[in-house]
């Protein structure tokens, strides 16, 4: 253990999870590694809520080079408030789960404008902000704040159902997994413990092929006592996700020019920039291009996954002189038009054209 931090009020488990994460801890960009906390140093409440909602539904890795952007760009929650809500969208764009840049945006103006820029310290505080859910106020009251608080995600949820041999399935084991979690997070470096619990699930109680020799809670773990790792966690069967068609109409004007179209606030990519389309729907989209010209169809259809759906798009190409005037969205000039700046889906369909 790290001299100066007392566990002394910690269960003996949590006390040797603290000793493996003093050791093994990951390097993250927004993380104040176990040395650097106990000699004082505190994470910045902006960087941690920031890794916060960057990491729901997204990996560490996606999240890494977006983080680094972010806060360069807006090295305060001030600067991210005062930004324009178009180029946060664009930098937020190929993260997914664009309500989360939506939120990002309001939290921040929220905490510049309500707190004076600086973010609640209390988890009812932390709780009242737009977009942050319990999971993430916990996360945020933990790891910035040293609350005791418990944070319970996914990678928490497994190494729990694990440690008790719970079978029964999620999500219905929420409420329990979240017991277990709660008897053992520790009093004297809640902070530390709640990065330990999320590294240990991510690197060594992994969902496949968990490293238990090398895990420092193996001697009190059930699973690896009855041999039922692999079967758990247990997940109540997932519903077949339907599939949606639509059309997405990529237009170039003659100058190099796209036509693209800014989606409404609410919604699937609300407030993301993308080609004019159709509904997206289970049926066959009907056909309603944002301008007059000669449709081409490509052959190659734009697929992409979303949470509850999937989706096909129909890619239809048209070439258009200058003085031809849309229904709908606006020409960007070929300087600025950069594909990068839209959603993931928007992207496959323009690879398509260029492929
Ligand atoms: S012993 Fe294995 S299954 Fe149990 S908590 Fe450790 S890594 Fe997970």
């Amino acid at each position: 253990m790290i001299k100066g931090m007392s566990a002394t009020r910690d269960t003996a488990q949590a006390a040797d999870l603290l000793t493996w994460y003093d050791r093994h801890a990951r390097e993250l960009p927004w993380r104040v590694s176990p040395a650097a906390r106990a000699a004082g140093v505190r994470p910045d409440p902006y960087r941690v809520w920031m890794s916060e909602i960057m990491l729901q539904q997204t990996t560490v890795a996606a999240v890494k080079s977006y983080f680094e952007a972010f806060t360069t760009r807006w090295p305060t929650v001030s600067d991210l408030a005062a930004a324009e809500d178009a180029d946060v969208m664009a930098a937020w764009a190929g993260l997914g789960y664009y309500a989360r840049a939506r939120n990002l945006l309001k939290c921040a103006r929220a905490v510049a404008d309500e707190h004076g820029g600086v973010f609640p310290q209390t988890l009812e505080g932390l709780r009242a902000l737009p977009g942050v859910g319990p999971y993430t106020a916990a996360a945020v009251a933990a790891i910035a704040f040293d609350l005791p608080e418990t944070v319970v995600d996914g990678n928490v949820e497994r190494v729990m159902a694990r440690l008790h041999d719970e079978h029964m399935p999620l999500p219905q084991s929420k409420p329990v997994l979240t017991g277990y979690a709660a008897a053992l997070t520790s009093q004297g470096r809640p902070g530390d413990y709640a990065q330990a619990v999320m590294d240990l699930g991510a690197t060594i109680c992994t969902p496949r092929n968990p490293a238990c020799g090398l895990c420092p809670w193996r001697t009190a773990c059930a699973a690896w006592d009855r041999g039922t790792q692999a079967e758990l966690p247990k997940k109540a069967p997932k519903k077949r996700k339907p599939t949606r068609h639509g059309i997405a109409y990529l237009v170039k004007r003659v100058d190099g020019a796209w036509l693209l179209e800014r989606r409404p606030d609410s919604g699937l990519l609300g407030g993301m920039l993308g080609w004019p389309g159709s509904d997206w729907s289970e049926e066959a989209p009907a056909d309603a291009p944002p301008i007059r010209a000669e449709w081409k169809t490509l052959n190659a259809e734009a697929r992409h996954t979303f949470t509850h759906f999937h989706l096909r798009l129909t890619v239809k190409t048209a070439l258009v002189p200058m003085e031809r005037r849309p229904e709908r969205g606006e020409f960007v000039e070929a300087e600025v038009f950069d594909a990068g700046d839209l959603p993931t889906v928007m992207r496959k369909a323009f690879a398509l054209t260029t492929g």
